[in-house]
């Protein structure tokens, strides 16, 4: 079976007070048995990237990992302004979200760029959290499935056939991150159920162990159907991750 995996994308919010009382306040969910994750689940948080050091000394040692929002293509050198794979390991992160739909759309980052950016976060020891999805005119156009595929082919074409080891994919449809409506059960489940497949052409093995996060509008009354479903481990979440007791409770829900 595999282990779920509950990863909270903070984006650009908040300030370091407020960044510090979330954590001490997932801490104590975490060793008060309000929340138990067993041996069923793994949580991350993804803070901005200024708390990162903040929030990493204030995890170590428990249950929470750390993972970025982003990083550069590059290892290292002349990029004013970027953060390399290698700075995120130094500050004890283990995850990065790449490929964000706010990244693809808002600083037009390309399928080519973010298989780049992939393939340096592995090499880094990092695990890459590749974002994956569709936009609104394309579900109704019923290109879902080309979409997303395009996505993944791109890692793949680049990094070959073992691509997603050491990797997870989060199927994030546009038209649901951060608007309320959230895909049903078996509209996500479908899509999970397709990615899984195409790795699997490529590679049995690694689809097999593949954690696929669901990512859109999950929050605490929703994840448990979502993650109830096959192909569905887990959760990336936005807006309910700002919220202690919302985040605690999907990620109850995920250590069932
Ligand atoms: C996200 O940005 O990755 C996300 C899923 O946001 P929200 O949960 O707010 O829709």
């Amino acid at each position: 079976m595999r282990k779920a995996l509950v990863a909270g994308n903070w984006k650009m919010n908040g300030s370091k007070e407020q960044a510090e009382a979330l954590v001490k306040e997932l801490i104590e969910g975490f060793s008060s048995g309000s929340c138990s994750l067993g041996k069923q689940a793994d949580v991350a948080i993804c803070p901005p990237a200024v708390y990162l050091d903040r929030v990493s000394g204030l995890v170590a040692g428990s249950d929470i990992k750390l993972g970025a929002q982003n990083c550069s293509e590059y290892c290292s050198g002349a990029y004013t302004g970027e953060l390399s794979a290698e700075m995120l390991v130094d500050l004890a992160c283990q995850y990065v979200i790449l490929g964000h739909s706010e990244r693809r759309a808002l600083f037009s980052e390309t399928d080519q760029q973010v298989a780049k950016k992939f393939e340096t976060a592995k090499a880094s020891g990092l695990v890459p959290v590749l974002c994956v999805g569709e936009t609104l005119d394309e579900r109704e156009s019923g290109k879902t499935l080309d979409v997303v595929s395009a996505q993944i082919n791109a890692v793949i074409d680049h990094l070959g056939q073992s691509a997603f080891d050491r990797a997870v994919i989060a199927y994030e449809p546009v038209w649901a991150i951060g608007t309320g409506k959230t895909a049903s059960p078996e509209q996500a489940q479908e899509v999970h159920k397709e990615i899984r497949s195409q790795v699997a052409a490529s590679n049995q093995v690694v689809a097999e162990k593949l954690q696929i996060l669901y990512g859109g509008s999950m929050n605490a009354k929703n994840a448990q159907s979502l993650m109830a479903m096959a192909d569905i481990d887990g959760g990336l979440v936005g807006g309910a991750s700002l919220k202690a007791e919302d985040f605690l409770t999907i990620c109850q829900a995920a250590s069932r």
